[in-house]
């Protein structure tokens, strides 16, 4: 799609007046025009391919204009013309001059400066690829939805398309009768038109920006649910309903029932009511990946929304988690808009911090403790690398804002704003929070705006230096503790800063400095002591009041420290030694430390390996879970040929704390337990439990009689469907990918499409390439399939080949919001360098397609290198450890 656009833009020019002959806009508009309000009426019929518009946008003219730059994509304008003040009308053309939706309407003759509204009438297809107006079709029904953020409102309606223009939107709809039409506010009027179709008329929206505007139309059900009752923060009360395919909205109940209470803990943290007159949660009939905060009408994937008390408890905590996330955005993104996409981290990051600490005072025995936690963790894989980017970073172009939705704004953010809480107090956070509301209700803010309000609201200017010291570089720092305890002295901690780095890396560790919020425990005399400082400055000493020589020394006390350490070999022992007894927290920050330090070169694979089997044995749920995937993920630098001792140690390591579990039924274990026997089925190939659970799945999908769904605990599904899938052979194969087909169980399809996609012998491989290519999985669910197919040894020459042969079909079926993001990281499971310059020269090659491609690109490359370097100097180290085990 973007091929001829290009085009498009390159022969343009000749005859334009002034702004038309300058360069187009390719980051945020010029601010000469603004709009102050716009009048949408869309007719959409999603039976039909294409739908169409009228626009009245009024703006403001800074100074004279005869050309104005705006956002359109794939618009077909049929009429496009301003009226000035007096409603004189001036005639013009439109026309798209960059492939990321700049266009260009050229006036007959200059306006002068004022208010004038620029008149549009236009159609446009419907998306099929999950993004901007898109179409789906379930039994026989067409449903459209739409899914704007970040610049796709712009291939449903010419405008300003950035975030901050906020200003009201009065929004129509035609649509045939009997189609349900949701939209941001609530329907003001409905009126039968001639020739059969019904005019839906939506009150007027609060000031919004584009991204933030959502509509449904089709035979949804909708469920009225009543409403979300007043409450200690709020007056009146809010409109609550649940939108889902034909047949669906029975399923919502779940949803719809524990929404006031994630609401009311929100409402009581911000302390001002839900800023919207209702709220609808929209089960979407497509996975378009994940959920979005559009105001009052917030949609999700139907894996979040359609559920029941019995479902499994992770599909129940990704309800609970995504749910409060995109509630929080009605504050925080929505209410409060970052003013551009350079800001959108601090939504995003606000976003996924709050989300755990609402869901855990909703639902406290939901495990939810340590999730910004792990999250952040999980960001430093990609903080790791040298082509790591900052958290707040310039974007001066279009193509580049798809891009600033990764990791380091999710995660890592999360992390940091975590961190800065914890240095300031809990209270005095909450009260920069509120302070921000309130000074920036209904608009946008900045970053330096939120810093301003959290150093003001706690009382704390220092907070300042430090938050910008890691929002505004790169990388993570590394904490390097000695413990120096002289005769005659007191125990001294020495203490070096630098920037990690892994083997192999270009990262010059000397380079960068941050101000780090720095917490430490250590254990002298059987007493556990905790002290904090703001660390500055390459090297700190620290005095511990201590008479003796501490045995234990932990440089991030309760984990709440952005930052790696590094021990020296006693350091390591002592901690290994005491791992069991750390707190969870302590104990997850230990253990990526300690998996960090082994990447780095900088311990044996014989500590590491005792280390993360220590680990597995720690009382957490999610510590012991997070051993065995640090386990599992550096397998890969191990030869598929040489994997039996591995196999071997692995089940060595596990199996003791799976059977400890027995059969334990609270929230933690039933989540290590999946876990674990995923890990130990799947990964240590653990025959003796395959044989069993083969005979399970057999049963469930009803291989040699009638199928048996409740042969097979939901929440181990995938796990022994996957030992269908390879043990079984074709005929299971083809009957679960048939039933995956057929099912509309998100939650069922998940768990089926996890185990079809790690099938490994080629013929069937094959069939569920074949699949992919038909159009059985549904919107973003083939990425999960392409990922893990390439991903396993067995099968990743064969996908590659794959991928190579249908790459513009493939490409295509990613939806567009994220396709330059996720189309280079495929190749991140190779480990040779040669793959790497192979894979980059591959991916270059589909530049055209994947504007925007650059930095996902380079990270994957320098990942791919990174293993291959991990592989030579570790992998013999590593086996010959885990061999001996
Ligand atoms: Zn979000």
């Amino acid at each position: 799609m973007a091929a001829p656009l290009a085009a498009l833009a390159a022969c343009s020019g000749s005859g334009h007046p002034d702004v038309g002959d300058s360069a187009p806009p390719v980051g945020q508009l010029r601010k000469t025009v603004v709009p102050t309000q716009y009048g949408i009426e869309l007719s959409i019929d999603p039976s039909k391919d294409r739908f169409s518009g009228k626009v009245v946008i009024d703006i403001t003219l800074k100074e004279a204009q005869d050309a104005i730059w705006l956002h359109g994509k794939d618009l077909k304008v049929s009429e496009v013309y301003l009226t000035d003040a007096e409603s004189h009308r001036t005639d013009a053309t439109y026309e798209e001059r960059q492939a990321s939706g700049v266009a260009l309407v050229t006036l007959t003759k200059a306006a002068p400066a004022g208010s004038a509204q620029l008149h549009f009438a236009y159609s446009a297809p419907f998306n099929t690829a999950a993004d901007a107006l898109f179409k789906v079709e379930r039994d026989g029904n067409y449903y459209a939805a739409t899914q704007f953020e970040p610049i796709a409102a712009r291939q449903v309606f010419p405008g300003f398309d950035e975030p901050g223009y906020k200003v009201p939107f009065d929004i129509s709809v035609i649509a045939r009768k009997g189609d349900i039409v949701v939209a941001t506010t609530p329907e003001a009027s409905t009126k039968d038109l001639a020739d059969g179709s019904v005019l839906h008329v939506f009150a007027r929206t609060r000031p919004l920006p584009t991204y933030l505007i959502a509509l449904a139309v089709g035979p949804y059900d909708v469920v009225d649910f009543g409403m979300i009752p007043a409450n200690s923060v709020r007056d009146r009360g809010v409109p609550l309903r649940g939108i889902a395919a034909k047949g669906h909205g029975h399923e919502m109940n779940y949803a719809l029932k524990n929404t006031a209470g994630l609401l009311t803990a929100l409402e009581n943290y911000f302390g001002t009511p839900y800023p919207y007159e209702k709220l609808d949660l929209i089960a979407v009939p497509e996975s378009f990946g994940g959920a979005m905060e559009n105001v009052g009408a917030i949609t999700y994937d139907e894996y979040l929304m359609l559920m029941d008390e019995k479902s499994p408890l992770d599909q129940r905590r990704a309800y609970a988690t995504v749910h409060a996330h995109e509630m929080s955005h009605m504050w925080f993104g929505d209410w409060v808009t970052p003013a551009w996409w350079n800001d959108i981290w601090l939504n995003e990051s606000f976003a996924s911090w709050m989300e755990n600490k609402v869901a855990s005072a909703y639902w406290p025995e939901g495990e939810f403790d340590r999730e910004t936690l792990r999250g952040a963790l999980g960001a430093m894989i990609n903080d790791s690398l040298a082509s790591a980017r900052q958290i707040r970073e310039p974007i001066d172009n279009n193509d580049r804002i798809a891009s600033a939705f990764d990791d380091i704004t999710y995660q890592k953010g999360g992390g940091v704003i975590a961190m800065l809480e914890h240095y300031v107090g809990e209270e005095q956070f909450q009260a920069g929070v509120r302070l921000h509301m309130k000074r920036h209700a209904d608009g946008t803010a900045t970053t330096e705006d939120f810093i301003a309000s959290v150093a003001k609201g706690s009382d704390r200017p220092e907070v300042e230096a430090a938050f910008r010291s890691f929002i505004e570089q790169p990388g993570l720092p590394l904490v390097s503790a000695k413990l120096d305890c002289a005769a005659g002295e007191k125990p001294r901690l020495e203490l070096r800063q630098t920037r990690y780095a892994p083997l192999g890396s270009s990262i010059k560790p000397d380079v960068g400095e941050w101000k780090i919020p720095f917490c430490l425990a250590y254990v002298a005399g059987g007493t556990r002591t905790r002290s904090c400082t703001l660390l500055a400055g390459k090297e700190q000493s620290i005095t511990l009041e201590a008479a003796a020589c501490p045995t234990l020394v932990h440089p991030n006390a309760d984990g709440t420290g952005y930052y790696r350490f590094a021990l020296d070999e006693p350091g390591w022992q002592h901690l290994i030694a005491g791992a069991t007894k750390l707190s969870p927290a302590e104990a997850l920050v230990f253990a990526d430390s300690l998996d960090a330090a082994f990447r780095a070169g900088a311990v044996s694979a014989r500590t590491y390996v005792s280390g993360m089997a220590a680990l597995v044995n720690h009382k957490a749920w999610d510590v012991a879970a997070a051993a065995t995937g640090y386990l599992e993920e550096v397998m890969r630098i191990i030869d598929p040929q040489e994997l039996g001792p591995v196999e071997q140690a692995f089940r060595k390591i596990a199996a003791p704390r799976y059977a400890r579990l027995g059969g334990a039924s609270d929230s933690a274990s039933q989540l290590l337990r999946k876990r674990l026997q995923r890990f130990l089925v799947v990964v240590a190939k653990e025959q003796a439990m395959r044989k069993p659970l083969a005979r399970q799945a057999a049963r469930a999908v009803g291989l040699n009689g009638l199928p048996d769904p409740s042969a097979v605990p939901a929440s181990e599904r995938e796990t022994i469907f996957t030992v269908g899938v390879q043990d079984l052979g074709e005929p299971f194969f083809d009957l679960l990918l048939k039933q995956m087909i057929d099912s509309q169980n998100p939650e069922f399809r998940n768990s089926a499409i996890g185990a079809l996609a790690r099938v490994e012998d080629p013929a069937l491989a094959r069939k569920l390439e074949a699949a992919a290519l038909a159009g059985s999985f549904k919107g973003t669910e083939m990425l999960g399939v392409l990922i893990r197919q390439m991903n396993r040894p067995a099968t990743t020459e064969q996908t590659y080949a794959w991928l190579k042969e249908n790459d513009q079909a493939i490409i295509k079926m990613i939806p567009e919001s994220f396709r330059s993001n996720i189309f280079p990281t495929f190749g991140a499971a190779f480990c040779t360098d040669a793959r790497a310059d192979e894979w980059e020269k591959y991916v270059r090659s589909h530049a055209a397609e994947l504007p925007g491609y650059e930095r996902d690109l380079a990270q994957t490359i320098e990942s791919i290198h990174l293993c291959a370097g991990l592989k030579q100097a570790s992998a013999a180290d590593l086996h010959a450890a885990l061999s001996d085990y």
